[in-house]
């Protein structure tokens, strides 16, 4: 019997999926449905990156699932699902631990939608589907939210009168599943580290960074949603409100085209006007490539001294995201300019992508370590099911 837990992933058009054994860290397989729609696509792997047979109905969540069920069952027949893990973007005020979804939760997790327009409807779609799908397997709903409930006030309110606090306008954070990770994975390899003053960068399409006293959340750049903070691949990050007024005065935006300027049409792509990729902008030469670049670097560069201020010190950088575990540019680029709090990379280790590129003489540790939110996924989904020996494995 091949016993497994699967990692859904949700978005708009896209699945990502993996299954993993009821032991272990290493997927049985993994795999993603995009443009999910007329176009659906679906691509699978095994362990060993061998694509597994993959088709069916992809015009919808509930059919990509099926096929990517009916391709695990093609590689093992006798596969058992013991449980499906559920990444979900909003777990709002009061979820600081994964929960097994039932109909009163999704109905809570629902209510939490107009804060997450974008993604959490997509997110609960597929726990819908999963859930028709295998009546009687309990579906675990990991928030990304999560891991910043541990957050100071200070850090979790803006300054605005304070009924709006209590009607959620807060700052949540988002990433959790990865600073989970990049926390216990830190834990694991330099606990005296794990235990001090330590910032994670998570760089990627979707760009974040936490600040972490021992282990635990005191602060992040993402705040109500995902938009704030860092430059991202098509997100604003900060931006003072002021403009959004202004657009909604002045230039007569509606809430709707705002909302498309703001995620699919700013950050890296808006400032480029070519991409929102950086390993694009990274070889295209142009001068407003090279502009996105130094906003994106300096933009970080800010709020590593914004998070090292809101700890006290820091003493470890860890860089995570397609962008932090891959762009040796990027990486140095942000170091340059940070010496005075005792960053110094080594710039053969940081061409090496090392675990850890600073130097020996460093008084901040600085390390590359890729993120892994599925696994903490299927953690979660595993300990569920009361198998918590594998949580701490
Ligand atoms: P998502 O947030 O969608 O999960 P990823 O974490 O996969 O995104 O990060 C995607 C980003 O990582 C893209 O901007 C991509 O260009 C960048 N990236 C991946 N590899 C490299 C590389 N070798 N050099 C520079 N950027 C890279």
């Amino acid at each position: 019997m091949t016993r497994a837990v699967l990692t859904l992933n949700a978005g708009s058009s896209s699945l990502k999926v993996a299954l993993f054994p009821e032991t272990g860290d290493q997927p049985l397989a993994v795999g993603l449905a995009d443009r999910i729609g007329p176009d659906g696509v679906l691509k699978l792997k095994d362990a060993t990156g061998a694509p597994l047979a993959a088709s069916g109905d992809l015009t919808s969540h509930a059919g990509a699932i099926a096929a990517v069920i009916d391709s695990f069952r093609a590689q093992w027949p006798d596969l058992e699902l013991l449980a499906i893990g559920h990444r979900v973007v909003h777990g709002g005020a009061d979820n600081t631990r994964p929960v097994t979804v039932d109909d009163a939760v999704l109905t809570d997790l629902e209510r939490l939608s107009p804060f997450a327009p974008l993604h959490q409807p997509h997110n609960l779609a597929g726990i819908r589907a999963a859930m028709a799908a295998f009546p009687g397997v309990p579906q675990v709903a990991c928030f990304d939210t999560a891991f910043h409930r541990t957050n100071p006030k200070v850090s979790d309110s803006f300054a605005l009168p304070r009924a709006l606090y209590d009607d959620g306008v807060r700052r949540y954070g988002f990433h959790g599943l990865s600073y989970d990770y990049i926390a216990g994975e830190l834990a694991r390899r330099a606990p005296h580290l794990a235990e001090g003053r330590v910032i994670v960068a998570h760089l990627g399409n979707g760009a974040s960074m936490c600040a972490l006293q021992a282990g635990r959340s005191m602060a992040s750049t993402m705040g109500f949603t995902a938009l704030d903070g860092l430059p991202m691949g098509t997100r604003c990050g900060q931006v003072d409100p002021g403009v959004l007024l202004y657009l909604m005065d002045q230039k007569g935006m509606t809430a709707a085209e705002i909302t498309d300027l703001l995620y699919r049409q700013s950050g890296l792509l808006g400032l480029s006007g070519l991409s929102n990729d950086m390993r694009t902008l990274e070889a295209a030469g142009t001068p407003e490539a090279a502009e996105a670049i130094d906003y994106f670097v300096f933009r970080c560069q800010r709020e590593v001294g914004s998070l090292a201020a809101a700890l006290g010190g820091i003493d470890a950088l860890i860089f995570c995201g397609g962008i932090g575990e891959n762009s040796r540019l990027i990486r140095a680029r942000i170091c340059e300019r940070l010496g005075w709090m005792g960053i110094d990379i080594d710039p053969a280790r940081n061409a090496a992508n090392d675990a850890v590129i600073s130097t020996d003489q460093a008084r901040t540790t600085v390390m590359v370590i890729a993120t892994n939110e599925e696994l903490v996924i299927a953690r979660a989904a595993r300990a569920a099911l009361g198998l918590a020996r594998n949580v701490a494995e």
